[in-house]
């Protein structure tokens, strides 16, 4: 019988990716998927360390092996970007870890393994590989609607408060030919929708053909079988002329802009080396809104970065009254290794005022989208149908092209559908509605299975 793997995935959008090509690696492997990770042989913890104390979060979380007898405890492996940043100060620390790989080197996870169980020695593999990569087609997506593929990998910019350059390396542009290869392979396997992703995806520049990232959103336009373009997450800076207008003018490319800005302060912006002001940004949103009518915008925002005063929070207060964003990511600024603001910034915002203006955002961006959505009731949207609701049976939720969630009464079949629906109710968080007449499933005994 083929032994089981499971696989634990933490953070972003890119770990889910590169789950999703550890478990295809792991199948070519001739490992199974174990029913839960509890009963599985292997166990692949997949880290992200862009959230506080992410290695004291790893080590509770592997706790729960550590009293099992040998015998009975999976193999382990930690991968992504605690790995990375560790290495194997892991193994000191939790001794039932086999493997350690870091971001650059995850495609060697299963010869790790198999020299892990051969030698009996625990390996640890951090290596900035430039040239080991996932086989084309390796990934096994879990999503029937949703196909992430990377455009690049890594990022050179080392904003302050940020790990991703020490995690995941320097900039990489993965190929045009292999981008597409994949989005064609996922369009034929069912995918409707595809992410391109990227830390900084609008820096895109094929190093196999004269492609920007226009270019790029326009060769993927061209594929056959998607119905949407979506991608993450663009750079206020790297904003194009051309990048605008293929959002305008390419209908598959959604209607939503996530572009984070991180503070409204142009001070605080400087301090974090983030390369824009907040006038800059304005301009661009002005612009951008000029060119894409209806378009939704969403941004990440940090509040009490090193040196963040009172006022300073009052320009992020008055940018997020300015955009109306549809939607936001807002953290407390922590520290985390490795990087400038910790080496040279000292965390001088007191937690509990952090947690004061988190609080005062938060209710602000509420409010924001609350009024936004209320202006869709009684409108009809398009979504395209993505997942079943895990809190009422026999509703179902699809996405705007602006990003908005909506939730509706349908069966299974909605699934991968792009819908009309019209909205009823809304919450700050996601609309309500029903579908269109011609969109309605057809009554039970129609023949379709919920
Ligand atoms: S652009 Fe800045 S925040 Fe984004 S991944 Fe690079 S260093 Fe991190």
């Amino acid at each position: 019988m083929a032994r089981t793997y499971a696989v634990e995935t933490f953070g972003c959008q890119m770990n889910v990716h590169d789950s999703e090509r550890l478990g295809g690696l792991l199948q070519q492997a001739g490992y199974a998927p174990a029913g839960s990770a509890e009963d599985a042989d292997l166990l692949v913890v997949n880290t992200c360390s862009v959230r506080e104390r992410a290695a004291e979060k790893l080590f509770a979380r592997l706790d729960r092996f550590r009293r099992r007898a040998p015998e009975e405890r999976p193999l382990v492996a930690v991968t992504g970007c605690v790995a990375q940043q560790e290495g194997a100060r892991i193994v000191d620390r939790a001794p039932i870890v086999d493997v350690v790989i870091g971001t650059q080197a995850l495609a060697m996870l299963p010869q790790a393994i198999e020299e892990a169980e051969r030698t009996g020695r625990p390996q640890v593999d951090t290596n900035p590989y430039d040239n080991v990569s996932f086989p084309l087609g390796v990934a096994l997506r879990g999503d029937p609607v949703k196909a992430f593929v990377t455009a690049i990998e890594g990022c050179n910019d080392f904003c302050a408060f940020c790990v991703v350059p020490y995690t995941r390396g320097r900039e990489r542009m993965r190929p045009l030919s292999e981008i597409l290869a994949e989005v064609s392979a996922a369009a034929d396997e069912g995918h409707r929708e595809v992410h391109l992703l990227g830390q900084i995806v609008n820096h895109y520049r094929a190093p196999d053909a004269d492609c920007d990232f226009a270019g790029l959103l326009e060769r993927v336009q061209n594929v056959e079988g998607i119905d949407r373009i979506r991608f993450a997450s663009p750079h206020p800076r790297h904003v194009t002329r051309r990048m605008i207008e293929a959002i305008r003018d390419l209908p598959k490319v959604c209607k939503h802009l996530h572009l984070p800005v991180q503070s409204g302060s142009t001070r605080v912006l400087a301090r974090m080396r983030r390369r824009h002001t907040r006038e800059r940004y304005l301009e661009l949103i002005d612009e951008i809104r000029a060119q894409v009518s209806g378009v939704s915008l969403s941004t990440d925002m940090i509040v009490g970065f090193p040196g963040e005063t009172a006022a300073d929070f009052e320009q992020t207060l008055g940018l997020t009254e300015a955009v109306r964003y549809h939607g936001m990511f807002s953290f407390k600024y922590s520290e985390r290794p490795n990087t400038l603001a910790r080496a040279r910034m000292p965390d001088d915002v007191p937690e509990p005022e952090k947690a004061r203006r988190l609080t005062v955002l938060q209710a602000l961006q509420q409010r924001i989208q609350q009024e936004l959505h209320d202006a869709m009731i009684e409108r009809t949207v398009t979504v395209l149908a993505d997942a079943r609701s895990r809190r009422r049976a026999g509703e179902y939720a699809g996405r705007t092209s602006g990003n908005t969630v909506v939730n509706f009464p349908g069966d299974s079949t909605c699934i991968g559908r792009l819908l009309d629906v019209r909205v009823e109710r809304a919450g700050p968080n996601s609309l309500w509605g029903t579908l269109s007449p011609a969109d309605e499933p057809p009554p039970a005994g129609g023949g379709r299975v919920d």
